[in-house]
């Protein structure tokens, strides 16, 4: 057994897994099926089913068909990514998902089905065979329910609801544990484990129009980022064609998969002249570039928000409507006043997803012995510069399912390491003496509204070298007024102030990052659009970012892309 550490009360597991999002609930039952001697713990900042996972709506993609093959969704899926990903990662994931999906099946997911009973799959952006399993408009909230009942058969898996994880604590390139707040509490707490896997989700709350919930903000990426992990193409942003205005509500791509149009202001299906064979269904990259030269050339609608684009609904009909998008004409109602039966809805690109995030390998291994990571805030590489649709809740399914069951073997052949206490006291001093007992005159809120102004204008569908330069420095300036911030709350049980504190801390430092590396890439490539160099540039970037942290702000290595069967080639739809 390891030694206590004296300081504060500390927990003991032989995995510990930060997220009960779709990765981290997969991992958790993977973990726990491999041995019942493996001791597993799940710590996630909301509950479970609190998760972003539970907004999935559009669907979870595998091959499950005849017409369809393992080959055709791993090059979907490479010409989308803009020949990014790496290949062999890619072809493990789409030989792994089908799987995944029978699994969730097996443990009572209500996919929806076909007259005959299998599991039905709709068209999605950039899938060149309908293969996205869905379950109506409300995958992901079925798939974690499915995944959250099953991981709670298992005795040997605990949940701590309501924990903020603050930082890792590594011993000689070991993972040894973590630092947590119990949210109920407001105490501080050691975590000690063997392994380690972060599933902390993506990071889209460093913008202001978004489709994701107000707890993406990439927590686990900083924290890994902080312990020496680079962070693999943090350039690339997807942003999703379908943001509803005003509020950010995504409508899903699905609505575009059963037969939904895109008009601008003249009513014309401007698609035609951006992807004339795809359409609406082109991938996202695509879409939303489009949508902004819309908008930017003076062809949206306008509205009180903004000019906007519509997406058409209306010739689907009342039937399929409430058939295959009921949740999407109950949020169009509420949050739009537009009932899309009898009218379009309006919509915007928003930010929807982080293609980059912590470096790891096809095993989900990352530099530090013993941390995994899975889902979201991991880039293994399967997306590379743009992820298409449905392709990332069945990477959290597959690679989940890896880091599961790889932290746990490593559990059963490693020891504890040991804890540092003064680790585990700097962490202290930073959060109760530098955040909690700061008495500046700097509020959260403000800070953080700026910041994702900044990153709105700055780095959003299309980029510019001196915008992203005066948006380093301005972020930089923001890092600077954060030292001099008041968290207005001083209590300790359930402190949100605090809470909001520590997510804008991370949150400056990804957005340094993702500014950064957007600066140092001089090209256009899938997400990543360069007005000041608009071409796919093979020859000088057909290559990974890797930040890593340093005193004086990310420093940027890289590393070549693995390139299998399919060379990269023109990217037309
Ligand atoms: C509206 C919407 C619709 C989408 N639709 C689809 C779709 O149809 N198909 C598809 O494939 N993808 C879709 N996506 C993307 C996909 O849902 C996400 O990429 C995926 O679900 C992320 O899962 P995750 O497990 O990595 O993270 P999340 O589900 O975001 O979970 C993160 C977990 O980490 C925990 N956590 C974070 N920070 C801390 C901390 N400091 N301490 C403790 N715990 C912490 C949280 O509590 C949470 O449990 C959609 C995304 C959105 C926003």
């Amino acid at each position: 057994m390891p030694k206590p550490v004296k300081l504060m009360e500390t927990l003991i597991h032989d995995v510990v897994i930060i997220g009960a999002g779709m990765a981290g609930l997969r991992a958790a039952i993977a973990a726990a099926n491999l041995s019942n001697k493996v001791d597993v713990a799940v710590i996630s900042k909301v509950y479970p089913v609190r998760s972003h996972s539970v907004c999935a709506q559009g669907g979870s993609a595998a091959m499950l068909r005849e017409g369809d093959s393992n080959d055709l969704h791993a090059w979907d899926t490479i010409k989308g990514s803009d020949f990014l990903a790496d290949q062999d990662v890619v072809e493990y994931f789409v030989k792994q998902a089908p799987q995944e999906i029978i699994a969730l099946d097996h443990w009572g997911c209500p996919w929806s089905r076909t007259k005959d009973g299998k599991i039905n799959q709709r068209p999605f952006g950039g899938h060149s065979f309908p293969r996205a399993c869905f379950a109506a408009d409300m995958t992901g909230f079925y798939e974690m329910h499915t995944l959250d009942g099953k991981a709670k058969t298992y005795d040997n898996i605990k949940f701590f609801d309501e924990w903020f994880a603050t930082s890792l604590i590594i011993d000689d390139g070991f993972v040894a544990g973590l630092t947590a707040l119990e949210l109920k509490t407001g105490r501080m707490m050691i975590f000690r484990a063997k392994a380690i896997i972060m599933a902390t989700g993506g990071y889209a709350r460093i913008y202001e129009f978004t489709t994701f919930s107000h707890t993406a903000t990439g927590d686990g990426m900083t924290m890994a980022y902080r312990a020496g992990v680079p962070l693999k193409d943090m350039e690339f942003i997807q942003f999703h064609p379908t943001g509803m205005v005003p509020s950010g509500i995504l409508i899903t791509g699905g609505a575009r998969g059963e037969g939904g149009y895109l008009i601008n202001a003249k009513g014309e299906r401007f698609m035609k002249h951006y992807a004339p064979e795809k359409m609406e269904l082109a991938p996202r990259d695509i879409v939303s570039r489009a949508e902004t030269t819309e908008i930017e050339e003076g062809r949206g609608f306008n509205g009180p928000y903004g000019p906007y684009i519509a997406l058409d609904l209306r010739h689907l009909g009342e039937e399929k409507i409430n058939e295959r998008l009921p949740l999407i004409r109950d949020v169009a109602i509420k949050l739009s006043g537009v009932d899309p039966v009898r009218e379009p809805i309006p919509i915007k690109p928003a930010a929807h997803y982080s293609m980059g995030g912590i470096h790891a390998n096809i095993k989900t291994e990352t530099p530090i012995s013993g941390f995994y990571t899975a889902g979201e805030c991991a880039c293994l590489n399967v997306h590379g510069a743009n992820r298409l649709g449905t392709n990332s809740t069945s990477d959290c399914l597959v690679f989940g399912t890896v880091a599961g069951e790889e932290a746990a073997k490593f559990s059963l052949s490693h020891d504890y390491r040991d804890v540092s206490i003064g680790n585990v006291l700097s962490e202290e001093k930073r959060i109760f003496d530098e955040i909690l007992g700061s008495e500046g005159d700097e509020k959260v809120p403000v800070i953080r509204d700026e910041l994702r102004r900044i990153m709105s204008e700055k780095a959003w569908v299309f980029r510019k070298g001196n915008g992203l330069e005066s948006a380093l420095k301005a972020v930089q300036e923001l890092k600077k007024r954060y030292k001099n911030i008041r968290v207005e709350d001083k209590d300790s049980q359930f402190n949100t102030d605090l809470v909001g504190a520590l997510q804008l801390d991370f949150t400056l430092d990804l957005s340094e990052i993702t500014i950064s590396a957007a600066l140092a890439r001089t090209e256009s490539r899938g997400a990543h659009t360069r007005l000041d160099y608009p071409k796919r540039d093979d020859e000088n970037w057909l290559k990974h970012s890797l930040a890593y942290w340093s005193k004086e702000g990310p420093e940027l290595r890289y590393i070549p892309v693995t390139i299998a069967k399919w060379p990269p080639s023109a990217r037309t739809y």
